[in-house]
Formats: structure tokens, sequence, C-alpha cells
């Protein structure tokens, strides 16, 4: 969501004639879109925070603006904390942005507002755009600071979505990465409650575009009608974002993330029959309040048994206001919430390898991105990222790459024809 963001911000910023600046220190204007999910990376704020107080000093012109989880409904408060931030915004609030460029004297910033609420031409810089369609969240997780920063669900008229999709594609934009806190809730808030299931069928339908994603879903709300549709429509690919978090019911209780393991099992098991060659990603959080090695080890052994593709495992990090923060103590030491953290990631190194090995010798569609350290880089449907290497500039051409070199993290393979 923070990329997604960052990346119309930085559109925007394009429309009213700024450019990149090759450093932080040529810069005349930084925004710093910030993340608070775990206070490691709130920490990081800070520390940024710190670095352009000092550049300020130096370049008293610099504009610095912020936004992002870090805006919390106390702007008076931040602004005392930062008095070296000229303006606070809130995530996604970007009519704020175009008062500030207003204020600056910029008369281009009102047409770049109406061009971007017309949603027809934000740029993208990749064939593979990230489309927000939900904002907020209702789910109140107990360790989760985003439904204090983000608000409640909003969900983007159906048409909307639609027509920014149709100008993206417009633009060369092939695949379209759908967001929000949970896209199963997408909808519910809307006139005549279309569901995503809806949004990706009329999506589907857009020539020219190639792929279609979303994520992230909640195992308590994803339908059999999503699934179904998933299956059926040609254009969605075989890949869900699907967070367990613990793979033990008592820590699923505290967590309030309002299912069950054997819940999830059942979910996944549907999923599998319905796709069955569905790339299936998992976040889980280790060392929550009270975790005991036994509930550890219920989680280790749910990811030997589901196998995962991808599995982001976090520490557990007590995050002011939320629910667990102020009822449970932080009792995991980090010390342990490190080897667990170790151990999981060990074990789904050893998963991913097996899994991708099977990818070698075969031949994958790939869309491809871009060109890192001279190889061309994509993903197949399945979002494996596939290097190879290519005389001619390919990106956003889907092409076929024998896979020949395997590893956890990514495939390697050569050309064979492009389509
Ligand atoms: N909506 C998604 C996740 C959003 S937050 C969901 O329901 O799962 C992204 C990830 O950050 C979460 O999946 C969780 O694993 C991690 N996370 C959130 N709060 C955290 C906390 N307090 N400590 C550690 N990890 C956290
Ligand atoms: Fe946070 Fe839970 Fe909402 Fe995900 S579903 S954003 S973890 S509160």
């Amino acid at each position: 969501m923070n990329k997604a963001e960052s990346l119309r911000i930085a559109s925007y910023l394009d429309f009213l004639s700024y450019q990149v600046a090759p450093s932080l220190r040529e810069a005349d204007l930084v925004v710093l879109n910030t993340c608070v999910v775990r206070q490691s990376a709130e920490d990081k704020v800070l520390g940024t925070l710190g670095l352009l107080k000092g550049l300020k000093k130096e370049h008293p012109n610099l504009s610095i603006l912020v936004t992002g989880c870090f805006v919390d409904s106390n702007i008076a408060g931040l602004k005392r904390r930062f008095p070296q931030v000229d303006f606070f915004f809130k995530p996604g609030a970007y009519p704020e942005l175009t008062n500030w460029a207003q204020k600056q004297g910029i008369s281009t910033a009102e047409q770049g507002l109406l061009r971007y609420a017309r949603n027809d031409t934000w740029k993208s810089p990749s064939p593979c755009a990230f489309v927000p369609v939900i904002q907020g969240c209702n789910k109140f997780c107990s360790y989760c600071i985003v439904p204090y920063r983000r608000g409640r669900e909003v969900s983007r008229p159906l048409e909307e979505v639609v027509c920014e999709v149709k100008g993206l594609v417009k633009q060369g934009v092939r695949e379209v990465i759908l967001l929000g806190q949970n896209v199963d809730s997408y909808g519910h808030d809307l006139p005549g409650n279309p569901d995503l299931a809806d949004l990706l069928t009329k999506l589907n339908n857009i020539n020219d575009l190639a792929r279609i994603r979303f994520l992230t879903n909640h195992p308590r709300d994803i339908s059999q009608s999503l699934i179904e549709a998933m299956a059926f429509l040609d254009k969605v690919c075989e890949h869900l974002e699907l967070p367990i978090q613990s793979g033990d019911d008592d820590i699923l209780k505290a967590m309030r993330r309002g299912y069950t393991v054997e819940q999830y099992r059942k979910l996944i098991h549907a999923i599998r029959y319905h796709i069955p060659q569905i790339s299936l990603s998992t976040d889980i959080i280790v060392g929550f309040p009270g975790e005991t090695e036994e509930q550890f080890e219920h989680t280790y052994s749910l990811l030997e048994e589901m196998r995962f593709d991808v599995v982001h495992v976090a520490a557990y990090s007590p995050r002011p206001g939320t629910i667990a923060g102020r009822k449970y103590e932080d009792t995991v030491p980090p010390e342990v919430k490190r080897e667990r953290f170790n151990k999981i990631e060990q074990l789904q190194a050893n998963i991913a390898t097996e899994l991708n090995s099977a990818y070698r010798g075969k031949t994958m569609e790939v869309l491809v991105e871009g060109e890192r350290k001279g190889k061309w880089y994509g993903r197949t449907r399945s979002d494996k990222l596939v290097f190879f290497e290519n005389k001619d500039d390919c990106t956003g051409q889907l092409v076929k790459i024998r896979i020949e070199k395997t590893s956890p993290w990514a495939l390697q393979g050569k050309v064979g024809y492009n389509s």
C-alpha cells in the first residue's frame, strides 16, 4: 500500500514539474512515506527525521513532507515534536497535498489533483501497477496498529477502479495488483454491495490487460464465490496471500483473528481443490505475548503441513494503542523471538527450495518488469521471480522462459518465444 501511495505521490509531483533528485542532499523537496506496523519501522522513520533535520540546517529551503501511518490524528503534536517537517498529511489524503502545493504558489496544483481524481492519468513506471481498491480496516486484530492509523474501511466505487485500470492499460500496463488491508471486504459499503468477484469479472473483460492479482485476503472473510471466480477468470493469477499469523488456536483467539486452525486448513483444501496450481503466501507473527514453546511448535508443524510458497515472518512488536499493546505484557524475550523467527525462515527456505525446484525444465509465461544487473526479470502467474538474458528490451511483454536454475527466492531461465 505504501509503495502504491508513493508511486501516486511521485506521479503527482511529476505533473507539478518536479524531477527526481540524484541524491537526498540535492533534493529541494523530500516526501517521507512512513510505516509503523512494527517498532523497527517506526525507528527508521525517527532516524530519517533526524537526518532530515540536519539537512534542513544546511539547506533551509528544503521542504519536508511526511505521510503514511506515522501520521496519527494529533498532527499539532507531531508538528511540535518535529518542527523540521513543513507538512504532515494522512495516508492517501491527496487533496491535502494539493493544498500544500497551492500554498507554495504552484499554479498546476489543482489541475494535478483533477487529473489524479479522474484516475486516468497517474503514470505507472512499471507494467505491473498497484491499484488500491479499499482503504482502512475494520478488523482490529489485537496486535495491529493499521485500523488506528488508516481508519475504517472505505471502498472505491467499482466503476472508478475499472476506469483507472483502463487508463493504466492505455499507458501500457499489463498487470494490476488490487490492494486492500482486507480485499474480501471490498464493496460492502458501496451502493448495491458489489464484491471483489464482481470487480474481478469486470476487469477480466479489459482488452490488453493480461493479469490480475489482489492482496491481502482474510481467512475469515474470503468467500466461496471469490475462489470460484479465481478458478474461472482467465486473467486472475493463481496466487493468494492469506495470512494465518499463528498455528495455535489460543494464540489466534488472543490475536482476535476470528478463525481456528481447522477452519483455515479446510479453506486451504477448498482453494487447492478449485485451483490446484495455486501459489500461496502467508504471514506469521512469532513471540506473541505468552506464546509457549508448544504453541510455537503448532505454528511450525502447520507450516510443514501446508507448504506455502512464501512465508513472511515477523517478531511480535507491541504497538501503542492496540488491544494487545494495552492488555498483554511483551513476555517472550527478544532472543527467543529471534530463535523462533530463524527456525521458521530455515524451514521455509527448505520448503521453497523443494517447491521451486519443481519448476526446473518447465516453460513458464513471464511478464517482464524491467532490467536488474544486466538481466531481465519478471514474474510467473504464480508470482515467482524469474531472471533471464535477452538482447532487446522486452519490458511489458509476456515471454516464455524455460527454467534452468532455481533457488528458494528466484528462478533463472532462457527465452523460448514471445507472445
Ligand atoms: N491485513 C493483513 C496484514 C496487514 S499488516 C492481515 O490481515 O494479515 C502486515 C503484516 O505485518 C501482518 O500480516 C503481520 O504479520 C505483521 N504485523 C502487524 N502488526 C504486527 C505487530 N504488532 N508485530 C509484528 N508483526 C506485525
Ligand atoms: Fe491489521 Fe488485522 Fe486489519 Fe490485517 S486484518 S490490517 S492484521 S487489523
